[in-house]
């Protein structure tokens, strides 16, 4: 076992034709960290964790798992031969297998007693034993990602990739086997990649976010830090809309028309600007109101309100939907 990144990503670029889909991407990935890689649809996320896999060889820079450089400009080692499991969308088993079949398929040794008590204990795990002779077709969807992902522990892997492994899942389905899959590899130790183009999936899932844009890595973070010190504009875009205040900053204070906002260390310089998501602000009554409500965005347990202030600012406002609104004639946009 080495002690460094179960994953090293060095320098990685590839170009389809004229599109940059991987643009310099460097990153370390721990063993047992679950790493998210945001980013909206064609940002590249497919084509990195391809690159991970060996599905796809990068033009430029390295790929190292657990240690060993498996591929850059000299060699390029082949999937089947790297410890590298991976789920993608549409889980993908084969029809024609049993569940049990499926995922003694991945087994150097499908045929011996050891790979089948090892299977069984990965159904198990994923709560399917009862199912090990079903038919692909005869499992729900929520079923057959679990023998997908068991299927892809078969291998023992170093590295999980995943590919949207839950969007074709409904809410109700998502949240638990999100939460079962997450919990079988952290408690192996697996460095996982795990693609979403969903901001509060990417949020409450990962160990760490990166944020993927054009194909270029823009910020890799906590998803506290991400969410909280976006490195710019592009980065605090990523998890919806967001306000544009003029400021005029001394010391680790700026002045906006809503009054002071603090700065923390770590936050960009970003001179004469301040961004602030719609939840720090708030609707109250005051009788130097003068704010009429442009649009109502209902959001479930949150609304979203477009906001036209007296001084011709457009302003989004974030409330819970429990809040009830003064009227419109006397309503102030406040910083919370
Ligand atoms: P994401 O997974 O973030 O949606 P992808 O990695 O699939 O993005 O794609 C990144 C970019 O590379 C897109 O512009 C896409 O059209 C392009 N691309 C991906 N795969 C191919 C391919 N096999 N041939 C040509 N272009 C591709
Ligand atoms: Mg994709």
């Amino acid at each position: 076992m080495t002690t460094g990144p179960a994953i090293q990503l060095k320098g990685l670029s590839l170009s389809y034709g004229d599109v940059v889909a991987v643009d310099d991407v460097s990153l370390d990935i721990p063993g047992g960290e679950i790493h998210c890689l945001l980013g909206a649809s064609g940002s590249g996320k497919s084509t990195l964790l391809r690159i991970i896999a060996g599905l796809e060889r990068q033009g430029e820079g390295s790929v190292t798992i657990g240690g060993e450089v498996v591929s850059d400009a000299e060699g390029h080692i082949e999937t089947e031969l790297r410890p590298v499991g991976f789920v993608l969308q549409d889980y993908a088993l084969f029809p024609h297998l049993d569940a049990l079949e499926n995922v003694l398929f991945g087994m150097p040794d499908r045929k011996s007693a050891e790979s089948r008590m090892k299977a069984e204990e990965l159904f198990a795990e994923v709560g399917l034993s009862d199912r090990v002779d079903a038919m692909p077709h005869t499992l729900s969807g929520g079923e057959q990602q679990r023998v997908a992902l068991a299927r892809a522990m078969a291998r023992s892997p170093q590295v999980m990739l995943l590919d949207e492994p839950f969007s074709s899942l409904d809410v109700q389905l998502r949240a638990g086997v999100r939460e079962t899959t997450l919990r079988i590899l952290r408690e192996a130790g697996v460095a996982t990649v795990m693609v979403t183009h969903d901001p509060a999936e990417a949020l409450s899932c990962g160990d760490r976010v990166s944020i993927l844009r054009e194909g270029k890595l823009i910020q890799t973070g906590s998803p506290e830090a991400i969410y909280h010190h976006p490195c710019g504009q592009e980065a605090a875009e990523t998890f919806g809309v967001i306000n544009r205040l003029a400021g005029e900053s001394s010391g680790d204070r700026v002045k906006t028309s809503l009054g002071e906002v603090g700065l923390a260390a770590q936050d960009p310089g970003c001179p004469g600007t301040v961004l602030l998501r719609p939840e720090q602000l708030v609707l109250v009554e005051s009788g130097d109101g003068g704010c009429r409500v442009d649009r109502i965005f209902p959001e479930g347990s949150t609304t979203l309100y477009l906001v036209q202030t007296a001084e011709d600012e457009r302003l989004y406002v974030r409330m819970l939907s429990t809040e009830t609104l003064p009227e419109d004639s006397s309503l102030a946009v406040r910083l919370r």
